[in-house]
């Protein structure tokens, strides 16, 4: 029974971008029904997909994780009894289970060249059929397969899902969810270069590593089916499923959380003031209620009072007005000590002047001329107002000027690091692809990040001020010009 087995729960971050608030909610879940239950947390890197990993982004996990106050007690920088816990150090794993479902018939090689499914696609387009692969290679024979793939002939491993009938999995949350086989396709399990999809790595590791619970986003539940007939393929009892709602943005629609409506990354949160405490306070109130209209716990509350029956399936609002009024409430009942290490962790610290102090040493005579000559790498939002004018470009309509400004940012978000090098060169091909004077350009991104008509240079302030601030300033001036001057600041 699985109810039987001791509780092991992970969370699986696919390292391809910055530390995602919606990992640390996922993790606070795993996290409070680990410790509730004397079980075992887990972090497994999903670091299969090389055409998205990102080298910076799996230490920013674990900084931006044991900054809000979580730990785990596996993982590939703590070790564990099923190390490797990083899934490019376990290929051969997936290989040999790839090969168990091929030997037992549930799994069929596929030779079809992307040539013949780039054509299939375009035919069933023309046709308005639904798109997908057409099990051409199902009914291949199994032997001559294996020949053919001996001979060094390209090819992919697909599951044989089953062709028709419900497919049935029980989330803890939601009861008995039901989907049908024909909203599913062969699904690949091993690519041709030998790598596992996601589907492949992340079963047969929640088995080997002896999950007994998946909690993660309910953005995986339209993908649960394949892992149950995997499962199944496998003859291995699945773990229990719970899917937890997703964080919606504080929009009419109140669509998926995303970066263009909310900064999303824990760092964002932690550059601009926000206390650990209060960031996890507010995850914990993400779809669970405490009891009553308790809204500030910590996290040995959270843990002593947890119950999957408080988890409610409505869509969460990740409302940052809520967030500022905890983390106001924690500000208040801190002791002066605290508060001041606080301070000392957030930016008044050596790290953090050290970057500032070159930008600043040759345009002091005493010391307390820095604090209002580097006002701006202390604050956060921005006003506006006062420079208005400065925010346009001649000939250039306000919504185009957001616009060019948004497609500044944009040109940070596929590159890792953040350095003064990194920020001049995109700075450079963006002046040159607006085609606009230097002066006017510089002179719009220089007001945007630091409300100032003058400042040192401008990619060395922003390397110092952090990419999260930055980012988030400049995308709050884009909103602020395309609105005429009116958007709140
Ligand atoms: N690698 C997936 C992610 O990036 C894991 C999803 C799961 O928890 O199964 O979130």
């Amino acid at each position: 029974m699985a109810a039987a087995r001791p509780v092991r729960v992970r969370i699986a971050p696919s390292p391809t971008g910055d530390p995602h608030v919606g990992t640390a909610y996922i993790a606070l879940f795993n996290y409070v029904f680990a410790r509730k239950t004397g079980g075992k947390f887990v972090l497994r890197i999903e670091d299969t997909d090389q055409t998205r990993a990102r080298a910076d982004s799996e230490g920013m996990i674990f900084d931006a994780l044991r900054w809000v106050g979580l730990t785990w007690d596996e993982g590939p920088d703590v070790g564990g009894p099923h190390a490797p816990y990083r899934q490019s150090e376990r290929r051969q794993h997936y290989v040999d289970h790839a090969k168990l479902l091929l030997e037992s018939g549930a799994a069929y090689r596929c030779f079809c060249t992307e040539d013949r499914l780039a054509k299939l696609r375009v035919q069933q387009q023309a046709e308005k059929r639904t798109s997908g692969y057409d099990r051409q290679c199902r009914g291949l024979d199994p032997a001559a397969g294996r020949d053919r793939a001996a001979g060094g002939e390209a090819h992919v491993v697909r599951l044989k899902m089953p062709l028709e009938g419900p497919i049935t999995f029980k989330d803890q949350l939601r009861g008995e969810v039901v989907r049908q086989a024909t909203e599913f396709q062969d699904q690949v399990l091993l690519k041709s270069d030998g790598l596992p999809t996601y589907h492949l790595a992340n079963v047969v590791d929640d088995h080997l590593m002896e999950i007994s619970h998946v909690i993660r986003a309910e953005e995986w539940i339209s993908t649960t089916g394949i892992h149950v007939v995997l499962y199944a393929a496998f003859g291995w009892e699945p773990p229990e499923f719970i899917h937890m709602p997703l964080l919606r943005n504080p929009d009419k629609d109140k669509t998926k959380i995303s970066k263009r409506k909310n900064p999303v990354s824990i760092n964002y949160y932690r550059d601009s003031g926000y206390l650990p405490q209060a960031l996890l306070n507010f995850l914990g109130t993400m779809g669970w209620s405490f009891g009553g209209d308790r809204e500030k716990f910590t996290l040995a509350e959270m843990i002593e009072a947890f119950a999957w029956e408080r988890v409610s399936l409505g869509a969460p609002v990740f409302d940052l007005k809520k967030l500022t009024w905890l983390n106001e409430q924690y500000i208040h009942e801190m002791s002066l000590d605290e508060l001041a290490e606080r301070f000392i962790a957030w930016r008044l610290n050596k790290d953090y002047l050290v970057k500032l102090l070159p930008l600043a040493q040759k345009r002091i005579k005493k010391l307390d001329e820095l604090i209002p000559l580097t006002e701006y790498f202390f604050s956060g939002d921005l006003d506006y107002t006062p420079l208005h004018a400065e925010m346009g470009v001649p000939e250039v309509t306000p919504v185009d000027v957001s616009k060019a400004l948004l497609a500044f940012v944009e040109r940070f978000e596929a590159r890792e690091g953040w350095s003064t090098e990194m920020i001049e060169q995109e700075m450079t091909a963006w002046t040159e692809a607006v085609g606009w004077k230097v002066s006017h350009a510089k002179g719009l991104i220089r007001v945007a990040v630091t409300g100032r008509k003058s400042s040192p240079e401008l990619s060395a302030v922003m390397a110092a001020l952090g990419k999260e601030i930055s980012r988030r300033r400049l995308r709050k001036a884009a909103e602020y010009i395309a609105s005429g001057g009116k958007a709140k600041q």
